[in-house]
């Protein structure tokens, strides 16, 4: 499972399994908090910093722009939506905004919880027409031409007890 993290994720102290992703915005944004040896260990072997495309940032730009997020979201917010659709990952933040228009974009997401209660979230879109399902977020189906409704197609996914996990030796300090 390929999850991309934000700057709370990374700083959150929890471990993620899989291939991890993030920005470098948001790289920046987490060494403005400082670095822990931890965190430095984390961002070297286990997260690869990529840049998202023009095209997947302009996707992220015209959906936010139509749903009226744009203004409430950062570049940094932008780039990880971006790279989350580009790679089909599951974006790891906290940050409800993001999670608003991921959920927009049809791009999963989780929430850093407590271990054992991780929520993810995908939307689908559906034809109140024919009914027809897309995975694209679409306001008219192209099918019949009625509109299309967005619907929560699974609300909570088992996690593995591994998938995600608190670093219980330390404690959570203010972000
Ligand atoms: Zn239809």
């Amino acid at each position: 499972m390929r999850r991309v993290l934000d700057a709370s994720a990374l700083l959150s102290g929890a471990s993620f399994d899989g291939e991890l992703f993030t920005t470098p915005e948001a790289v920046a944004e987490v060494r403005r908090h400082g670095s822990t040896p931890q965190l430095d260990a984390t961002l070297a072997l286990k997260v690869q910093v990529l840049t998202p495309s023009k095209e997947a940032l302009g996707a992220v730009d015209s959906v936010a722009r139509e749903t009226g997020d744009i203004a409430r979201l950062s570049p940094t917010d932008r780039g990880l939506l971006a790279l989350a659709r580009s790679l089909a990952a599951t974006l790891v933040t906290d940050d409800y905004s993001i999670q608003n228009v991921a959920s927009r974009l049809a791009i999963r997401y989780e929430t850093i919880v407590e271990p054992g209660i991780r929520e993810v979230v995908h939307w689908r879109h559906r034809c109140t027409g024919c009914g027809k399902f897309f995975e694209e977020p679409i306001t008219e189906c192209p099918i019949c031409g009625s509109s299309v409704r967005t619907t929560r197609a699974r609300a909570r996914e088992e996690s593995s007890p591994r998938s995600l996990r608190a670093d219980s030796t330390r404690r959570h300090g203010p972000r």
